[in-house]
């Protein structure tokens, strides 16, 4: 339709000048022509005039070849319009172009000339001149040259411009529909694709032919439907694994609640141990559920920091701290180490606790004996923060999957060591929101080491 319109627009504004421009030449080779026929009769006028007057007794036999040669009529005639002379295909007869004021004009000594269409439609330039004896006037001359063959030309000169308008014509229609193909072609497969596309057809791809505005649409159209695509599956993926990671515990819940109703225990210990593995299950769930509110609030960008100054060892000792009560039971040993000039960072003070937290969670839960290293280290322009563990480590395949969300190594771990798969794309992405970098290096069996590295100005 565009391309329709487009070439409507070029197709009129070339009729337009094409027109014009014909109009404008025809003009000029009319006009060109009857001046120079004009002009030609007067000449002729003016030479047998000439003739003439020369009183030559063969000027009349002359005169009358010239004229036959000249393809031109003669008439001389007296004050009283009777013809003293003819010569020419003119009919004799036929006077109607003697008009009385040019007689009279000729007779004072003018010259006069006009263009003259006779009763049967022929046309002539008419050129009259006196002829004279001594001072007096003694006869007029009039010379008709027919308009035929100039007017012949002149309707070849327009059959010529008629022609070559024509093709003109043609090939600009040609021309528009070319254009309108091209152009409009690739839209419509644009359009055709974008509505597959919305229908779910989230595999439809163009075919980018150009480098100009038109495949740059194209272009942007597939990454539109890879964005979608990636979009569909990750959410797909992600609601398989939250059905997944919910199904578990509420199994757990809903076995022991069952065992404890029906009181199918013997002693209130096991009693007491049932409801335990109830509770534990319940806090899994809220665990597992803030963990996804929170990573979802990430990932549509709602997360805001909190801009302040942070003392980074406060957090650290604060979540150290938090921790010792954990290590002291599994009989790990913790200790934490500052290296360089301290400075305030800038940062949100909660977020960055989340960091530190979650880490140092992770290098407990997954350490069974040995030691649990912290060093941050202050230099000129960042803060380093390295978390290391005696634990059982990462295997290597498995490491560059570790931040992916639900991303567990080996499938049993989390109910051995109860986490959800969250907490490592959780801290990559406040770590990212606050635009530092995190780089976790592993060896199984060995232990882990993760570094995060705070920048001083952003
Ligand atoms: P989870 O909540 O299950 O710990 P994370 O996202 O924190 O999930 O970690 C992903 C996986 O990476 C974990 O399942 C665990 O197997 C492994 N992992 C994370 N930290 C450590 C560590 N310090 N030592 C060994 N394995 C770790």
């Amino acid at each position: 339709m565009i391309g329709f319109k487009l070439g409507l627009v070029i197709m009129a504004v070339f009729l337009f000048l094409l027109l014009l421009l014909g109009v404008v030449i025809e003009r000029m080779f009319t006009g060109f022509y009857y001046q120079e026929m004009q002009q030609e009769t007067e000449d002729l006028a003016s030479h047998f005039t000439a003739m003439a007057q020369s009183g030559d007794t063969t000027s009349e036999l002359m005169m009358s070849s010239f004229a036959e040669f000249s393809n031109v009529s003669i008439f001389n005639i007296s004050l009283n319009n009777k013809v003293n002379f003819h010569s020419g295909v003119h009919d004799y007869a036929d006077r109607s172009f003697v008009r009385k004021e040019d007689l009279q004009a000729i007779y004072a000594g003018h010259s006069i000339n006009f263009l003259y269409t006779d009763p049967g439609g022929h046309r002539y330039f008419v050129a009259g001149q006196p002829i004279q004896r001594g001072q007096a006037v003694q006869s007029a001359l009039y010379v008709m040259s027919s308009t035929n063959s100039m007017e012949q030309s002149l309707s070849t000169v327009r059959s010529i411009l008629l022609l070559s308008g024509l093709g003109a014509v043609v090939i600009a229609l040609g021309i528009t529909w070319f254009i309108a193909r091209t152009l409009s072609r690739p839209l419509l497969q644009m359009q055709t694709a974008t509505r597959k596309i919305a229908a779910g057809d989230l595999e439809t791809r163009l075919t980018i032919r150009s480098r100009d505005e038109i495949g740059h649409l194209a272009g942007a159209i597939n990454d539109l439907a890879v964005d979608l695509q990636h979009y569909r599956d990750t959410r797909q993926e992600f609601l398989a694994n939250i059905s997944h990671e919910l199904r578990t515990p509420i199994t757990y819940l809903q076995g022991y609640a069952k065992v404890v109703r029906d009181g199918l225990y013997e002693t209130d210990d096991e009693k007491k141990l049932y409801l335990e593995i109830i509770n534990q299950e319940a806090h899994r769930i809220q665990h597992l559920v803030d963990d996804l509110f929170e990573l979802a609030k990430m990932e549509e960008g709602k997360i805001t920091l909190n801009r302040e100054n942070v003392d980074l060892r406060q957090v650290v000792d604060q979540s150290v701290r938090r921790m010792e009560l954990t290590v002291k039971d599994k009989g790990l040993n913790l200790t934490a180490a500052y290296e360089g000039r301290a400075y305030l960072l800038p940062g949100d003070r909660k977020r960055m606790e989340q960091i530190v937290m979650n880490l140092l969670e992770n290098a407990v839960r997954y350490t069974d004996e040995g030691a649990v290293h912290i060093r941050l280290q202050y230099t000129g322009h960042s803060a380093v923060l390295v978390i290391q563990d005696t634990g059982i480590g990462i295997p290597e395949a498995e490491l560059p999957h570790v931040l992916e969300r639900f991303y567990r190594v080996e499938k049993s771990r989390s109910r051995q060591y109860g986490g959800t798969g969250l907490g490592l794309s959780i801290v990559n992405k406040l770590v990212e929101l606050h635009g530092g970098t995190l780089s976790i290096t592993s060896k199984l069996g060995e232990g882990t080491r993760c570094e995060v590295t705070f920048y001083r100005e952003k």
